[in-house]
This record gives C-alpha cells, sequence and structure tokens, in this order.
C-alpha cells in the first residue's frame, strides 16, 4: 500500500478558506500557488500533496482515484452524476444557497419559462419535482445577465450576499439548496488507505464541530 495522500481542492474561493482549516491539520503548502508554476504542490508532510483545480475537476479526480480527498462545494456534488464518492464531512466553508431568481418588475411568466442556469442537473431536478415544465438554457457564467437582456425568464444561481442579484435588478424567487464545501473520499482509498485517511476525517470533523477553533 502506498502511504501517499492527494488532495485536490477547488481553486477560489473553497481555497481559500480551506487553507486555514488543512492548516489546523498540520497540513501546510510548501510551494505558493500564486508563484508555482507547479500542479501538483508540496505540503509540509513529505507523504502529502496538493492540486488546486477547476471545481467541475474535483470530483472527477476523486471518484477515479487520481486524488484520494477533494474539497467541493455542495453545487458541484450536486451537479455532478458519478455516485461513487464518500462525503463525510460538511466543511462549512464557502458557504452560500442555490437560488432561483428573477426580474424584479417580471411581467407574469409563460407556460414554460426559459430558466439560464451553469447548473442544469439541478435545475432539471428542482422543477420536475416541481412538475413544472421549463427550458434550461446552459451559460457559463454571468447567469443574472439573462432575465435583463430577454434570453430568460429565470436564473438558478448560486447566491452569497444578494448583492450581485440586487445590482442587476433581480429579487430572490425560492431557496433551492444550502450549500457548503464537503471533504470527497475515493472509496477505495477508504478502505485501502484508511490508516491514513481516518484521522484526517476526524480531525476536520472535530474542527467544524467546535466551530473552526
Ligand atoms: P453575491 O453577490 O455575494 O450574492 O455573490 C454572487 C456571485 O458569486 C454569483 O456570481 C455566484 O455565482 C458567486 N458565488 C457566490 N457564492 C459562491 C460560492 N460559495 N462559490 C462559488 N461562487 C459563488
Amino acid at each position: 500500500m502506498s502511504d501517499k495522500i492527494t488532495i485536490a481542492v477547488s481553486k477560489g474561493r473553497i481555497y481559500d478558506e480551506a487553507v486555514p482549516l488543512l492548516a489546523k491539520l498540520g497540513i501546510v503548502l510548501i510551494d505558493d500557488p500564486n508563484k508555482s508554476r507547479k500542479l501538483i504542490l508540496d505540503t509540509n508532510q513529505a507523504n502529502i500533496k496538493i492540486l488546486i483545480i477547476r471545481a467541475t475537476d474535483v470530483p472527477t479526480y476523486v471518484e477515479r482515484g487520481a486524488a484520494e480527498l477533494g474539497i467541493a462545494g455542495k453545487d458541484v456534488l450536486m451537479e455532478y452524476s458519478g455516485d461513487s464518492l464518500y462525503e463525510p464531512v460538511d466543511l462549512g466553508i464557502a458557504k452560500c444557497r442555490m437560488m432561483l431568481a428573477g426580474l424584479k418588475d417580471a411581467k407574469p411568466v409563460t407556460d414554460r419559462p426559459r430558466v439560464v442556469t451553469k447548473y442544469t442537473n439541478i435545475t432539471r431536478n428542482y422543477f420536475a419535482d416541481r412538475g413544472q415544465q421549463v427550458e434550461i438554457i446552459k451559460l457559463y457564467g454571468s447567469m443574472e445577465l439573462g432575465p435583463v437582456l430577454g434570453l430568460s425568464d429565470w436564473i438558478v444561481d448560486l447566491v452569497d450576499t444578494g448583492n450581485t442579484l440586487k445590482a442587476n435588478g433581480l429579487v430572490t424567487l425560492d431557496h433551492i439548496a444550502d450549500i457548503s464545501s464537503r471533504l470527497i473520499v475515493n472509496k477505495a482509498a477508504m478502505k485501502m488507505k484508511n490508516a491514513l485517511i481516518k484521522p484526517i476525517i476526524t480531525q476536520l470533523s472535530d474542527i467544524v464541530e467546535n466551530n473552526g477553533s
């Protein structure tokens, strides 16, 4: 059995909030991801490496065993179609909400409202649960523009402070899900490297239960 652990972490907001959590476990990056071009970063622990990758790629790396552990947003995990990952700890970081939103002074919607979103699976499931027919239009960013430019009636997107919606004349219409980042674990690694992975899960759970202290 290899005693190496690779942790795949989503770039951006999640990475920024994961660094202090990992430091509490005694895992500290040696390479500075802002300066280094290396994609596999060394930590102060010889057997632990960190990948900082696109959020939507994290479940793929972990499910396929390229990384034993991952830190990914619940939004990405809900959208991901694989089902062979353990999700043992809600890390309580990068919290936000998945919301349905529309124009503040919108006219009544048509029979089959159009919805722009990056989260097509979440949106499809949400409207299927409500028995409502919608046309889902996939965008990769700036979803708020959809209703503003007449591309759609509604959007489904992450909302944190609500400032982006407000600045574009949008209001929330429904709360779809609470989102936060989760620790995910490759199923085979959970068995094969349990002696290494179990303490990480236990310590992270303890840290989160004690509110990050
Ligand atoms: P806000 O204006 O604070 O409500 O933030 C909304 C914008 O930030 C939208 O473009 C969201 O897609 C993005 N956003 C909010 N929270 C998160 C998060 N936890 N992870 C990634 N993107 C987020």
